[in-house]
């Protein structure tokens, strides 16, 4: 399963699966990335290249970047 999560410029793709909760992209980029809400991902909450930025440091490779 994926799931996208667009801000019109990029697209963040999450596949749970994959995803091992080390809480990175939580703890680097909270007010994108926060758990304790639905939908956790809020696309409109930092600038795209914050977003590319902690994206690229998921150490699963659970989130990635499809541009659009
Ligand atoms: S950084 Fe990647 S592996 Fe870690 S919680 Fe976020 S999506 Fe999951």
């Amino acid at each position: 399963m994926k799931v996208e999560y667009t801000n019109g410029e990029i697209t963040v793709v999450w596949q749970p699966k994959i995803c091992h909760h080390s809480g990175n992209c939580v703890r680097n980029l909270n007010p994108v990335f926060d758990t304790g809400r639905v939908p956790w991902v809020d696309m409109n909450a930092a600038s795209t290249d914050e977003i590319i930025s902690v994206v690229n440091k998921c150490p699963s490779g659970a989130l990635s970047i499809k541009q659009n």
